[in-house]
């Protein structure tokens, strides 16, 4: 293992690391750094954020350039604003014996004029988002043309999120004799056409394998039913009572209903998402860097800059579209030398992908069974009495003490001990005591459920079943095919993405099932619901098979305009009144399902954790 001084860095930067407290390379920085540091040559470099990439190319960078020169040099892109800062701010720690360097950051949500007018003093080096820094190209507010070196940095998310054609353009701005330094974590297709097109020759680097998850992170997985996934998720954090995570889901309209919830079942959560104003995304991180937010809930695009090293858990409510993704999202945690578990809760239709995943990560996940109510029970009982141990006395309570003691004089202090515990404990036993076990057996792939390749899987209605099947009056003459149904239906029911099932397209009308608990909803929201002009009608089909158009269904799909009609009048009242997909409260509710009641709504509350 080399040390900083053999890699070749100057003394300025030395003293930076020192001070920085960095003993040693990391493995990214020993491979990386002589290679930029004795050649001009381009560089593929695979590593995942919390290598130390940033100083593997930062530290060849800062000693490369000549600071003397107010020209930019050197420029740095990177896929999100939140990374683009972090990134400035490691290159102006790394820097900060470089007398006269600018590092300046330029990216979108804040003052253009206010970056241009730093950008105008002289940086020497920028680090930049691709939307903004195209904009401020056409505006000619910098100039590229002279850098010596781009850093293409998390080349795979610039180009998941669709900076292809941006990059090309910025790039085109650009020298073609300066040297490129591209940084991934996966190496898709995408990535190489990338490398191929603004590349002569790169020297290629790979940090553990290609794809592959940082060791310190353990991959579960939880099969559930789709409908249980909240319930599930629940159990997760309540067996975790110190748990410090991000939770992903796939839309933000997901993302933002499973952190309602969360709050209102007594969780400290939070949403983070494309939606929210860059103030009110700044508050969110904020509180998550401060440890007020237990449980942040991001989409991908969101969580793409957290920067932050404790995370003990990540949580994937739903897998990503792309699986290359969930490499991304499962680097959040193990990082700074910790270890880190990355849980997947997943259904039936699902489960298959669990295995793409392994191929691609090259490590095998554990099956694991959601805990039950007694375990979680058991969990939170001894992590109270672990904290009532560690605990330091207060001794103001000394003065107390006399009329406390009086009041448990005849108590035994095992009785005491009981009494003590029973006052969290019995909260969690309530709550938890009727719960059911959430797990599904892994053989048992019936599918009920959206098969993996988006064909809806057929099913055999004839025995009892928890689903209710549809007739709608839309079909393929109205442009709809088995997907843009679902997708419409979904999207009108806000749905999420298991809950439309085999979804059947005829000329004229449609069939789809949902499960029984969203019956009410369904035919409420379509009580007098007209799309494009015309109305749209939904009932329960009692052709419960896969068949369809039969002559019931023939005769229905002709309508009775008038009778649709007439059937208005209290869809406003009946949306109102009906619980969509949030849990329902214990007590009080239609819900007949016992056992599920029992493990929705609020959990009891638990005393704020607080990990510093
Ligand atoms: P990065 O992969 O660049 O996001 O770096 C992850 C974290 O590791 C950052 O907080 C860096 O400051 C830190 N870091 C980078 N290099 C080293 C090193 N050689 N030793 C210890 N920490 C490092």
């Amino acid at each position: 293992m080399n040390t900083f001084q053999e890699l070749g860095l100057n003394e300025d930067l030395l003293q930076a690391i020192t001070d920085l407290g960095f003993t040693k390379p990391s493995e990214v920085q020993e491979k990386a750094i002589p290679i930029l540091l004795n050649n001009e040559t381009d560089l593929v470099a695979l590593a995942q954020t919390g290598t130390g990439k940033t100083a593997a190319f930062g530290f060849p960078m800062l000693q490369k350039i000549n600071i003397d020169s107010r020209t930019t040099q050197g420029l740095i892109l990177s896929p999100t604003r939140e990374l683009c800062l972090q990134i400035t701010n490691e290159m102006k720690l790394y820097g900060k014996y470089c007398k006269g360097l600018n590092v300046v950051a330029v990216y979108g949500g804040s003052s253009i004029t206010d970056q241009a007018r730093d950008v105008k003093k002289g940086a020497q080096i920028i680090v930049a988002t691709p939307g903004r820094i195209k904009d401020m190209i056409s505006r000619r507010l910098v100039d590229i043309s002279k850098i010596e070196y781009a850093v293409l940095d998390e080349a795979d998310e610039m180009l998941n999120m669709g900076f292809y054609e941006d990059i090309t353009d910025i790039l085109s701005n650009t020298p073609e004799d300066k040297c490129t330094w591209l940084f991934s974590a996966t190496m898709p297709k995408e990535v190489s056409v990338i490398a191929k097109k603004f590349m002569e020759n790169p020297q290629e680097i790979t940090v553990g394998n290609k794809n592959e998850s940082t060791s310190q992170v353990s991959h579960e997985y939880y099969l559930v039913n789709a409908r249980d996934r909240y319930n599930a998720l629940k159990r997760l954090a309540d067996a975790n009572p110190d748990i410090f995570s991000v939770v992903f889901c796939r839309t933000k309209r997901d993302t933002q209903k499973v952190a309602e919830q969360l709050i209102e079942d007594g969780y400290n959560a939070g949403a983070l998402h494309g939606d929210l104003s860059q103030n009110q995304r700044d508050l969110v991180m904020n509180a998550f860097r401060k440890n007020q937010i237990q449980m942040l809930v991001a989409t991908d695009v969101a969580a793409r800059g957290i920067d932050v090293d404790d995370i003990t858990h990540v949580i994937n409510y739903q897998l990503p579209d792309e699986i290359e993704t969930y490499t991304h999202r499962s680097g959040r945690t193990g990082r700074a030398g910790k270890t880190g578990v990355s849980m997947v809760i997943v259904s039936k239709s699902e489960v298959r992908k669990i295995k793409s995943i392994e191929r691609i990560i090259n490590k095998a996940f554990e099956k694991k069974d959601i805990p039950d109510g007694m375990e979680i029970c058991e969990v939170q009982l001894m992590s109270l009495a672990n904290k009532i141990h560690n605990t330091e006395i207060n001794h103001e309570i000394d003065k107390y003490l006399t009329n406390i003691k009086e009041m448990f004089e005849d108590t035994t202090k095992d009785e005491l001990i009981k009494k003590f515990f029973s006052v969290e404990f019995t909260r969690f036993y309530n709550y938890y005591q009727k719960s059911k076990n959430l797990n599904i057996a892994e053989g048992s792939f019936d599918r009920d459920n959206d098969r993996e390749d988006g064909r809806e899987g057929r099913r055999d209605f004839g025995g009892k079943s928890d689903s209710t099947r549809y007739f709608i009056n839309v079909g393929s003459k109205d442009g709809f095919d088995w997907m843009k149904l679902k997708d419409f239906l979904k999207e009108q029911l806000e749905l999420g993405r298991d809950d439309v099932f085999k979804v059947e397209t005829k000329e004229s009308f449609s069939f789809f099932n949902t499960e029984n608990e969203l019956k009410e909803k369904v035919l409420a929201f379509f009580t007098d619901f007209k799309h494009e002009g015309r109305f749209v009608n939904v009932e329960v089909s009692e052709n419960r098979g896969g068949g369809g158009g039969g002559r019931r269904d023939r005769k229905r799909s002709g309508g009775n305009r008038d009778e649709r009609k007439t059937s208005s009048g209290n869809r406003g009242d009946r949306r109102r009144s009906e619980g969509g997909s949030k849990p329902r409260r214990s007590g009080g509710d239609s819900n007949s399902d016992r056992s599920r009641r029992s493990d929705s709504g609020s959990r009891p509350s638990v005393a704020r954790r607080s990990r510093r």
